[in-house]
């Protein structure tokens, strides 16, 4: 029986949404945070893109020093041949990629006048499916934007030639939010039976199913005999409506009735991070987290009305599905009422050792270990060049820095100063 593996797409669809974006450096600790969860795999960027060359290099080089594995880093690209090869020339140790074209006629019409066939597009899919196996790309997914506008034996046709190409799965790409679970469950099972293909559910929320569209989805490609593949953001931030949240995903699949137990996640899943994870992308796009999201908002275990407060003090699953320690939650916050030195990007010395003082002083009390972090600084001429990158930090986010953003600038500086690095100028391809 099929399995179904979390592929967060924060780092790609996230970041692209309209009046949002995240620093390199907290794009960084979001594949950290969700390794750190057991999230398969991790959509972290556009290799195409300039600005993002260094941030994907150095997380990759991450990935090769054991800190971002085992989860998977790939690259989306439009389905060319010029942009596979721009994004392997970018970044050469690009291992997984995503190529995407848009298969509905609506997109077909809208996009390209009309001027483009289903043919055409599937010509260069499977040629921009060459590129990448001829660049060393490990493993391959084909897009299908507006899949759910497509009709089911034009994208089976799309990804059977992807298959024939040595593409390893197809992405049923829900890009309007256009489906139901009734409808995606059985294009779903319809493609995954067709195409013999494991197959990505890539749900938005403009008619507020992306989550419930996404289980659908992934028992229609499990009953259709392959494993799914779930695409979600982190607090499901997204275009327009959003996509799918992976806290909430994560909820439905191992708690939901009939669903749990029968459909299984591919690797287990840290949900005690997803706190963490929740808070730290509410702060880092500057979006707070609804009170009533699943499982993270502050009102998921509040009770106030005198018969669930009655019944929730007696057994806590009168009212509550699951347990709120469950989600790492039911920590005291610490939140400074008095005198407070903050990192900023004219920051001095004396006011960065003292906030790195107080990070050490934090977490020695909390009994934590830092592994083989260097927390002490040997000299001020040390800790200046930490407090440089620091200031560089600040000058691209804009707001303080998170203890973990500190740590992580102290631990790798030198990864630090590629994230850091923008060179809009050098005329390099
Ligand atoms: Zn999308």
């Amino acid at each position: 029986m099929g399995k179904i593996y979390l592929f967060d797409v924060t780092n790609r669809d996230g970041v692209q949404t309209a009046k949002l974006g995240l620093s390199k450096l907290e794009k960084t600790l979001i594949n950290i945070y969700l390794n750190e969860m057991g999230v398969y795999q991790s959509e972290f960027g556009f290799p195409t893109t300039r600005h993002e060359r260094l941030y994907l290099q150095a997380n990759l080089e991450l990935a090769k020093k054991g800190v971002l594995k085992p989860i998977r880093l790939s690259g989306w690209v439009r389905a060319t041949v010029g942009d596979v090869e721009a994004a392997f020339r970018r970044v050469p140790e690009l291992k997984h990629i995503n190529v995407s074209m848009s298969t509905s006629n609506q997109m077909l019409r809208g996009k390209f006048g009309g001027k483009s066939t289903l043919k055409d597009i599937i010509k260069s899919l499977t040629d921009a499916v060459d590129a990448a196996k001829s660049a060393g790309a490990e493993s391959i997914g084909v897009n299908a934007e507006d899949a759910s506008r497509t009709d089911i034996n034009s994208l089976i046709e799309f990804g059977l030639a992807g298959r024939a190409h040595g593409a390893d799965r197809i992405r049923y790409c829900d890009t309007l939010g256009y489906d139901n679970p009734f409808t995606i469950y059985e294009a779903v099972k319809a493609l995954a039976k067709g195409t013999g293909m494991p197959v990505e559910l890539h749900c938005h929320g403009d008619l507020g199913m992306a989550v419930a569209n996404s289980l659908a989805g992934a028992k229609g490609a499990i009953d259709g005999g392959q494993d799914a593949y779930i695409n979600t953001t982190v607090n499901g931030i997204g275009e327009r409506a959003g996509n799918a949240d992976l806290v909430a995903v994560i909820l439905a699949i191992t708690k939901s009735k009939d669903f749990a137990g029968k459909y299984q996640l591919s690797h287990p899943v840290d949900l005690s991070k997803s706190y963490k994870i929740a808070k730290f992308a509410s702060y880092a796009f500057k979006v707070p987290i609804p009170i009533n999201q699943p499982g993270v908002g502050a009102n998921a275990f509040a009770h106030a009305s005198g018969i669930h407060a009655d019944g929730v003090l007696k057994d806590k699953g009168t009212y509550e599905l699951y347990d709120f320690t469950e989600l790492g939650r039911g920590e005291p916050e610490q939140v400074e009422t008095g005198r407070e030195i903050c990192t900023g990007q004219y920051s001095g010395i004396s006011g960065f050792r003292h906030v790195m003082d107080q990070i050490i002083d934090g977490f020695a009390a909390e009994g934590h270990s830092n592994g083989d972090m260097s927390l002490s600084f040997r000299n001020d001429k040390e800790a200046g060049e930490i407090l440089e990158l620091v200031r560089y930090a600040n000058v691209e986010a804009q707001k303080p820095l998170v203890e973990e953003e500190l740590l992580f600038i102290a631990k790798y500086p030198g990864i630090a100063k590629k994230l850091l690095t923008l060179r809009p100028l050098d005329g390099d391809d």
